[in-house]
């Protein structure tokens, strides 16, 4: 089979863990602090906490800025369900926004029509944006920007597969209060599991250690819980994995980028639209997603199933949140009302993503993709 993801783990891996194990210390350690750095640096921002998973990182992340009930935070309606599970688990309001179809990204005029709208009832006042960097591709945060300076609401970037993405050469963690990022094993660095915030605030940054970790002050000498906090740490061994791991960073980008390029070469002709990256933005290709011909209602189960049993593992691109049955039951949400996301719950087809995609498996993703969809035409 080939997979759909795969985590790139060498011997460099294996041997920092054996030095975790043998050292006797797993958590709170020296490997998450310089993993930590390391993340910071790469990103040019001030601070970075780890967390452990994308989920934790968002979580604390909007606890932090004190998210809570009574508070509207605008999500994509588009995403990974764990980005309108942690503003709807804080007793607050997830304000779905449509996408656009040929990023996979919030439409900034939606976005600005939503907050513009809400913005003269304080009940219905947007407390945050969270824009998500679809599939490693930025949203338009110089838009998104815009909107959120003239409002004053803090942005929470969820770009949980985005670590290596950018705007003329701006990372994630760049364009508002923080950035989430996630090390699970489909994103672009693993640590198994694993999560980061990044900011440039000092106080923010105290204030989520101290969340992390049971609250917990870090300052003062008797470190007093000063707070009702979680464990959210990452553990030793997910730091030491995630250092070895960020020295390969660039190579991983390289080899997504060139697996994104033969894709982009091989569908050209085809009848799938392959991702289209807009100027100035690099893509960290997480994953590689297409979109298929239009079709009738429901995700494209046929082409997974088809594609499957011919060896290839493929999937849905990501969630049409608001249709899933707890958001439909909450809000009483239905087909019709976030028509792009609706359209691309249908349509959109993740492809194998990963470093070590061979060119034979690329040529054969492409033509199995082609066959079968081929196949479809001629079976109507
Ligand atoms: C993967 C992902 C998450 C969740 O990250 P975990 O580390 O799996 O908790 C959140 N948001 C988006 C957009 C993701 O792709």
């Amino acid at each position: 089979m080939i997979q759909l993801g795969r985590p790139s783990i060498g011997p460099e891996e294996i041997a920092a863990v054996q030095r975790v194990l043998l050292s006797g210390r797993l958590v709170q350690g020296s490997n998450v602090a310089r993993f930590e750095s390391t993340v910071a640096e790469y990103l040019g921002v001030k601070h970075a906490v780890a967390v452990s998973s994308g989920t934790a990182a968002l979580h604390l992340a909007l606890m932090g800025l004190g998210v809570s009930e009574g508070d509207r935070v605008i999500v994509p309606a588009y995403t990974f369900p764990a980005t309108a599970n942690v503003v709807e688990i804080l007793g607050a309001t997830p304000v779905f926004v449509d996408v656009e179809p040929a990023s996979f990204n919030l439409d900034p005029e939606q976005v600005r029509a939503e907050v513009e709208g809400s913005s003269d009832d304080p009940s219905r006042r947007i407390s945050c944006i969270m824009p998500v960097h679809a599939f490693g591709h930025m949203s338009e945060m110089k838009e998104i920007r815009r909107i959120a300076r003239e409002f004053a609401i803090p942005v929470v970037e969820d770009a949980a597969c985005a670590l290596g993405a950018s705007i003329d050469g701006c990372p994630p963690g760049s364009w508002g209060e923080a950035a989430c990022l996630s090390f699970h094993p489909r994103k672009v660095i693993t640590t198994g599991e694993g999560g980061m915030v990044v900011t440039d605030r000092d106080d923010f940054a105290d204030h989520l250690r101290m969340l992390r970790n049971h609250g917990q002050s870090a300052r003062d000498a008797m470190g007093d819980f000063a707070e009702a906090g979680l464990n959210y740490r990452l553990s030793e061994v997910g730091g030491a994995i995630g250092v070895a791991q960020m020295k390969k960073l660039d190579r991983f980008l390289a080899a997504r980028a060139a697996v994104a390029a033969t894709y982009g070469e091989l569908l050209i002709a085809s009848s799938v639209r392959v991702p289209s990256v807009l100027e100035g933005h690099r893509h960290a290709f997480q994953a590689f997603v297409v979109l298929l011909p239009k079709r009738g209602p429901g995700p494209p189960t046929d082409v997974i199933g088809a594609m499957r049993k011919q060896g290839v593992e493929v999937t849905v691109g990501t969630w049409n949140v608001p249709l899933a049955p707890y958001y439909r039951k909450r809000y009483g949400f239905s087909e019709g009302n976030f028509p792009v996301a609706d359209d691309l719950l249908n349509r959109a087809l993740a492809l194998p993503m990963h470093p070590l995609l061979e060119e034979d498996e690329r040529r054969q993703v492409a033509g199995r993709l082609m066959e079968t969809l081929h196949e479809g035409a001629h079976a109507q």
